[in-house]
Formats: structure tokens, C-alpha cells, sequence
């Protein structure tokens, strides 16, 4: 243990096996899956192990998140490095280059626009930031706020009047440690900048990806767009806005063309289309078109100063229209009036490349389950893996099934779901404390609350915005006595903790398995066709069962915290999903689920030394 550079005097429990597995992986140059669940301490654990490792052989470290706030603790991390040992790390922190411009008469700017507004500023030799930061000297200026985290550095560069992204890309070219986002590698426009700006080499560089169960999803997304009519009409208003003369009205024409005939009647439906369904209606070339509406778009937030533009939407969707392979399913939808045309990525081959580029990786996340199937979606056959035990105690989590119920589609009734409803309200009544009830939809949680016959102080509802999600946990958080109900899946159910003993009792309505459509379709069988036969397993069931786990999960975040988990649907009884289930919960049998609640619910909690499950 005394060989890595750990900021705390010891390591929690799990905490020292994790480093020395990603030391001995990193010593065999493989990349290695750690699910390490909450409590571990992983941040600290995967930053001491690959530094110790990257600093004796010359390795540049890059640590990934896919949410910015991520950031934060792996900046803590290294700072108490740096502080303890007196290191000579050299570190900064990058976000997305947009929130790093200083520059306001374009930062406000959304999407492509945004970048293609930058480049434009910068060639025209119009950006006063980016010229003072080419100058000599200057980000030896900045230089000292690197290590304060990107809100730091952004603000001293602000005052300076010298470009951010640019100053931190310089940085980056010298410092041993990068945090940066997903897109920096996954996304193949982006990483190609990226990485020609900052002259990195992944051969000589190990990645740490935190929450890597939402590698391929993110990599998918990169890689997929949309094209509507409701866009289109969008993008007309904005071109008589800057009095524009560009003819887009054969797109309508290209849309209903598509959708007469791969679509029968006007009823909601969906098809495959092809890329020579739209190619007939074309003007002129794709590439020509590309550029046409890019440019456009670009006029329109440079002149109205508007946040996104419909025109760079459109755009975006013919770049990756003509970049899609058979990695890539094109489905023509009406939904009422909208019809609208998709490119998803159902596999992110190109993406996923990256990842044998690198020196290693460490992959690690609390639901990083089933190991072998991450493994093999990421295509690394050679890596090793490691499954941690939880470090909080056994006892302060009871976890049943409720087989009497089921929202599978042929028990979707009223009576069904007025006996969850009653299930629900005798649960809560027998609790002394919040509880939160997670659905596999708006659809059942809609049904389901029709029939309470007691409140529901806190509902999620559809399209609700940020500040309006985060007020509602804010209050939430603040009750001690309250019912939630919220979907599987969401803001309220991954990516949150309700530490603190916030919640007594987790309701698992169902399981939040995706509705069947094409896209589903089309992944499962372009899976079926790469991992062996297991699309259904890879794209659908374990995904819905590792939704349900997430939700299960945001109760039980510190030792200290002890709440019952009630899995409301008889499959979890059943051999598949109860396997699967278990890899996160282990769930306990009772013949009596309201008596052994009440029981556990009169107990006190376990607290003190972690013991391991
Ligand atoms: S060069 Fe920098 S400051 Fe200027 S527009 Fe681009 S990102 Fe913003």
C-alpha cells in the first residue's frame, strides 16, 4: 500500500484491493473493469493507482466523466495528492470548449453553431481572447489556476481577456493528468480537434472512465441525429429572420415523399428508409447541402444572436445521414402532423476504437454488472475485471419481492393497478419516514396514482425542467414523513443521492424494460449479430434491470444510512431477472413482507466498522 500516492492516512475497505488489481492489470498493459459499489471511495483508489503507475513509466493520464460535475472530485483528489507528497503532478481540468469561452458575444450559442461561429472568429482573426492567448507569456499568467478546477481557471482567464480553452489546451500539451468529458474521446469530431490541439498520443496514455456503464450510450449519441418537419418549418422562420434566399422547401417535399412511401395512411407509424429515398429529391449534392445550411445557421445566431439554430440541427442530421453505415438504422416515424426522420447508432464501432489506442483503461461504476458483458460490448476481450463487495454493512438494507403484482403488458389493468396502489399506501403507512416509489413509465405511474387513495406529496411529471426537478428534491430531501412517486430511468432515479437517511423505503414498480419499436429492433438484432446471439440480453433485459437497480440503490449512499427495498413485480422472482438482480441486491425471502418490514423498520441502524457481504 505504501507505494501509491493516497491523500487519506489508510484506505477504506475494498479501497486498497481495488488499487492493487488496477496496479497489476496496468503492469500487464490491459485495461481493467472495476465495479466497485458506492461507499468504495473509487475516484480516490483509481487516481492513486494509475498516478503511481503512469509517473514510473512516463504515461499521460486522462480521467473522463460524462457529466461535468464529475469533475469536481477528481480535482479534490489530486490536489490533496499534490498537497500530501508534495508531487510534481501537473494537472488541469477541461470542459467542454464552449463553457470554456470567455468570449460573450458567442459563448451563449448552442450546438455546431457554437463551434462553427469559433472558427470562423478565429480565422477572420476577430476573437481578442484568442489572439491575447497566443501571445508570449500569456498563459504563464494563468498558469497558477490550473489546478483550481475549471470554474477557477475560467474566471482568472476572464479577467485577463485571455481565451480559457485555449490557454487550458496549452496546459494540457505539459501536464501529466487531464480531466476532461466523454466527448474528448468518444465523440470522433471532437477528439480529433482535441486531441491535434493538445498533441497527445493515447498510445502512451492510460484512460480512467468514470460511470462506464454510460460509455456505449454516450458514443451512440455522438453519433446519431434527427431531422422533422417541425425542424424544417424551424429553420424556414430563421432564414426569412436574416433574409436569407436559400430554397429549403424541397426538404418537406423529401420528408413526405419518405414518409408516403415507407409509411401506409397517416396513422402513427414507423419504417426504414434508405439514404437513395432522400438522395432522388436532393438539389444537389449532400456535401454541398451540408454546407449550405451550416453556413446559414451560422448567419442566423451570428445576426440575431439566437442560442441554437434548426438550420445547424439540419445540418448536423445530413453530416451524419452520409456518414451512417450499417452500425446505423434509418427509420422514418409520424406521430400526428410531425414526421421525422432518425439516424441512430445501434453500435459505436468507430468510437469504441479509441479504447485500443490507449496504453489501458480502467473502467469503473457502481452498476458496472454483468463484467463479461461490458467486456465484450466494448470490445476488449484481453482486460481483466474485479467485482467489489459493498463496504456498507448487510444489515441496513432489506430488500423483498412483491410477487402478488406486475405491470408486464398482459397485467396492465385497472384491478391491478388499484392492488398496487393499496400495496403502496399499506407500505407507506407502516413507515415512519419518506419513501420513494420508482415506475417503469409516466404511463404506469399515471394509472397507478388514479387509485391512491392517500396523497402523494411529490410527483415527477413529463417535460419537467431542471429547476424544476431540483426544487422538487430539494424539498423532498427537507421532509421526513413523504410519498414520491417518479420513473425508473431519470432525474430522480440515477445520478442522485438521498444520503443522510433521507429515505426509508424504495418502491420498484415493474421493470423499466424499453418499449419495443424499430430502433430496439434493429439493435437487438445488430447485436444478435455481433456478441453471438445475445442482442435481446445486451440491448434490452439487462439495461432495464440495471434501471431498476440504479433506482433501488439511491437509498442505501453512507454507512449510516438503512432503508427497505421493496421489488413490486413477480418476474424479479423468476430465474433470469432475479440472477440479475442480485448481481446488485441481494434480495431476502419472507412469507410475510409487511411483518418482516415492520420488524427490520423497528431495528436500529448498523453503523461503525463496514463489514463485507
Ligand atoms: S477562440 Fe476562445 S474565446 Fe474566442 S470564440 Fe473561440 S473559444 Fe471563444
Amino acid at each position: 500500500m505504501s507505494d501509491f500516492p493516497f491523500r487519506f492516512d489508510k484506505p477504506r475497505p475494498y479501497q486498497d484491493i481495488m488499487m492493487s488489481e488496477i496496479k497489476s492489470a496496468l503492469s500487464e498493459k490491459r485495461s481493467i473493469l472495476v465495479n466497485a459499489p458506492t461507499g468504495i471511495g473509487k475516484t480516490d483508489a483509481s487516481i492513486s493507482a494509475v498516478l503511481e503507475f503512469a509517473m514510473s513509466h512516463g504515461q499521460k493520464v486522462f480521467f473522463l466523466t460524462p457529466k461535468i460535475s464529475q469533475h469536481k472530485i477528481a480535482v479534490e483528489v489530486l490536489s490533496g495528492i499534490r498537497k500530501k507528497f508534495g508531487l510534481a503532478i501537473s494537472y488541469i481540468d477541461i470542459v467542454g470548449k464552449r463553457n470554456l469561452c470567455v468570449n460573450n458575444k458567442i459563448n451563449f450559442i448552442e450546438g455546431e453553431s457554437f463551434y462553427r461561429g469559433c472558427d470562423s472568429l478565429v480565422k477572420t482573426k476577430k476573437c481578442s481572447f484568442y489572439s491575447k492567448a497566443k501571445l508570449k507569456g500569456s498563459v504563464d499568467e494563468v498558469a497558477q489556476y490550473a489546478g483550481l478546477g475549471h470554474n477557477m481557471f475560467f474566471d482568472a482567464c476572464f479577467s485577463k481577456g485571455i481565451c480559457a480553452y485555449e490557454a487550458a489546451s496549452d496546459l494540457a500539451k505539459e501536464s501529466n493528468f487531464i480531466i476532461a468529458d466523454y466527448a474528448h474521446i468518444l465523440n470522433p469530431y471532437t477528439k480529433a480537434a482535441f486531441m491535434k490541439r493538445i498533441a497527445g498520443r493515447l498510445e502512451n496514455s492510460i484512460i480512467i472512465w468514470d460511470e462506464a456503464h454510460n460509455i456505449l450510450g454516450a458514443a451512440s449519441s455522438y453519433l446519431s441525429a434527427t431531422l422533422s418537419s417541425y425542424s424544417i418549418a424551424n429553420a424556414q422562420k430563421e432564414l426569412a429572420e436574416i433574409d436569407n434566399r436559400l430554397d429549403i422547401t424541397y426538404l418537406e417535399f423529401v420528408l413526405e415523399s419518405i414518409a408516403g412511401k415507407r409509411l401506409s395512411g397517416t396513422a402513427n407509424a414507423e419504417a426504414y428508409f434508405e439514404l437513395e429515398d432522400m438522395n432522388s429529391f436532393m438539389p444537389s449534392g449532400i456535401e454541398e447541402i451540408t454546407e449550405q445550411f451550416e453556413k446559414a445557421g451560422l448567419e442566423y445566431v451570428s445576426k440575431t444572436e439566437a442560442k441554437r439554430s434548426s438550420l445547424s440541427h439540419i445540418s448536423r442530421f445530413l453530416s451524419a445521414l452520409s456518414g451512417a453505415d450499417d452500425s446505423c438504422a434509418r427509420i422514418v416515424s409520424r406521430r400526428g402532423r410531425d414526421v421525422k426522420l432518425s439516424i441512430t447508432s445501434l453500435y459505436p464501432k468507430e468510437p469504441l476504437e479509441s479504447l485500443k489506442e490507449a496504453y489501458a483503461n480502467v473502467f469503473m461504476s457502481g452498476t458496472l454488472l454483468p463484467l463479461e458483458m461490458y467486456k465484450e460490448l466494448l470490445g476488449l476481450k484481453d482486460a481483466k475485471t474485479a467485482n467489489l463487495s459493498s463496504p456498507f454493512p448487510k444489515s441496513n438494507k432489506l430488500c423483498l419481492v412483491d410477487s402478488e403484482t406486475s405491470t408486464k403488458y398482459e397485467y396492465r389493468s385497472v384491478e391491478n393497478y388499484k392492488k398496487i396502489a393499496e400495496k403502496i399506501a399499506v407500505l407507506k403507512n407502516r413507515t415512519n419516514g419518506n419513501v420513494a416509489v420508482f415506475f417503469p413509465s409516466f404511463d404506469v405511474l399515471d394509472s397507478v396514482y388514479r387509485h391512491m387513495g392517500r396523497q402523494v406529496e411529490y410527483i415527477q411529471r413529463r417535460d419537467m425542467r431542471t429547476s424544476a426537478v431540483e426544487s422538487m428534491i430539494r424539498d423532498f430531501k427537507s421532509c421526513s414523513d413523504s410519498l414520491m412517486f417518479a420513473v425508473m430511468g431519470g432525474s430522480f432515479s440515477e445520478g442522485i443521492d438521498y444520503s443522510g437517511n433521507i429515505i426509508k423505503g424504495i418502491i420498484i414498480v415493474g421493470i423499466p424494460l424499453e418499449r419495443p419499436n424499430l430502433e430496439l429492433n434493429s439493435k437487438i438484432a445488430y447485436m444478435n449479430k455481433l456478441f453471438n446471439g445475445k442482442g435481446s440480453e445486451y440491448a434490452y433485459i439487462i439495461p432495464g434491470v440495471v434501471r431498476a437497480a440504479q433506482a433501488a440503490g439511491r437509498a442505501i449512499r453512507s454507512e449510516s444510512d438503512r432503508a427497505f427495498i421493496v421489488l413490486m413485480d413477480k418476474r424479479y422472482n423468476w430465474h433470469l431477472y432475479r440472477s440479475l438482480i442480485s448481481n446488485f441486491v441481494s434480495v431476502s425471502k419472507s412469507e410475510d413482507n409487511i411483518r418482516s418490514i415492520s420488524e427490520f423498520l423497528g431495528k436500529a441502524t448498523v453503523t461503525g466498522k463496514a463489514k463485507s457481504e
